[in-house]
């Protein structure tokens, strides 16, 4: 940092030169250290480069004054991000070139890095929501969409683009204070493919598609969830001119069971069972994706009790085995009862044996979910 040199010595002026002795300075370096008059000089590219920072500070009122008060550290940071100090890159020296030779010079386009070749035009991607419903997320599904997309019109021919020769892009030769300078751009006449239609039949468009109904077979895996999005690769609009399509991109909307509340993996299930059968245990049936299985539910059995079956619950997308559906047990309340249901439960309420005394696992739903997790 320490060795930066001053920025009037760099361009040779003297600190009370004015802006078009600055530019003229400027002109002269840019021209004997300019890349293409010497490829693959380092220390010419220095000194461009250089020169370009000192102009950049120098052609500019507010930078340059505050470099005469300031010095480089009056100027670094200016730019964003580290300032000027090695910061510049060709990019912004070719656009400052504008201003300095004329808009006639294009300014990008030498080093070659822009390459010739034509450029192959991408069709735009289609998004559809399909929705599913929880049988089909756990099984999978192959599901047959159909599809309003762009697709090359039958019958069109293309003849290599005249403008271009075909490659796409077109060379422009610039008289400039360099010299001949080579300047490549798009060809705007098709657009960098190097195609343009010859024949086209009714209905398609000038970049030769035409609109249609599609269907599209989507195999969609078993796992998936909602807002997830699957790509169909090449099922989008196809590319203008000849081109590749694009993608289509399924986006996944679950619908929601009457039943099963879902939680990753995991199912979720609510049973309400008697009283009597709390007390005395039974065997009863809950839902599952597809039919229903029995579950024994013990004597004693509390309201809250939680209730897993291993496996029940969705599989996992990657095919990592699948969760386990949890079934909260609820004991029901009956809402009314009649005198004699009324004195029957008023002689059971005077039974010690019916009055709470919760311990251990009947503790507290966190107690509950450790219990389990801890197995
Ligand atoms: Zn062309």
């Amino acid at each position: 940092m320490s060795q930066k040199r001053d920025y009037y010595d760099i361009l040779g002026v003297s600190k009370t030169a004015d802006e078009q002795e600055i530019k003229k300075a400027y002109r002269k370096i840019a021209l004997k250290y300019h890349p293409d008059k010497n490829p693959d000089n380092k220390e010419a590219e220095e000194k461009f480069k250089e020169a370009a920072e000192a102009y950049e500070i120098l052609s500019d009122a507010d930078k340059r004054s505050k470099y005469d008060r300031f010095g480089h550290q009056g100027v670094s940071g200016a730019g964003g991000g580290g300032g000027y100090g090695g910061g510049m890159n060709m990019e912004d020296i070719f656009d400052q070139f504008g201003d300095i030779f004329g808009s006639s010079f294009g300014g990008r386009g030498f080093g070659g890095g822009n390459g010739g070749g034509q450029r192959m035009t991408r069709g735009s991607d289609l998004r559809i929501k399909i929705k599913l419903n929880l049988k089909e997320v756990a099984t999978g599904v192959k599901k047959k969409l159909k599809v309003n997309k762009l697709v090359a019109a039958e019958g069109v021919t293309f003849n290599s683009c005249k403008t271009c020769n075909g490659q796409g892009r077109v060379l422009r030769v610039t008289q400039t204070m360099l010299g001949a300078m080579q300047t490549q751009s798009t060809c705007h006449v098709c657009h960098g493919t190097g195609k343009i239609i010859d024949k086209k039949p009714a209905g398609a468009d000038a970049q030769g598609l035409k609109r249609q109904e599609d269907v599209v077979e989507v195999n969609i895996p078993a796992g998936v969830g909602e807002g997830m999005q699957l790509k169909v690769s090449g099922q989008g609009n196809a590319g203008p001119f000849g081109g590749y399509p694009g993608d289509l991109l399924v986006v996944i909307e679950e619908e929601k069971h009457e039943h099963l509340q879902r939680d990753g993996e995991n199912l979720h299930a609510e049973a309400y069972i008697s009283f009597t059968d709390a007390v005395l245990g039974n065997t009863i049936e809950v839902p599952l994706v597809e039919g229903k299985a029995k579950i024994k539910i013990e004597p004693g059995t509390q309201s809250g009790k939680m209730l897993r079956l291993r496996g029940k619950g969705l599989p996992n997308l990657n095919g990592y085995g699948s969760g386990d559906l949890f079934v909260h047990i609820n004991v029901w309340t009956p809402k009314k009862v009649s005198s004699e249901e009324k004195a029957m439960l008023e002689k059971l309420g005077q039974s010690e044996n019916f009055s709470p005394k919760p311990e251990g696992k009947e503790q507290g739903f966190f107690r509950k979910m450790k219990d389990f997790f801890q197995g």
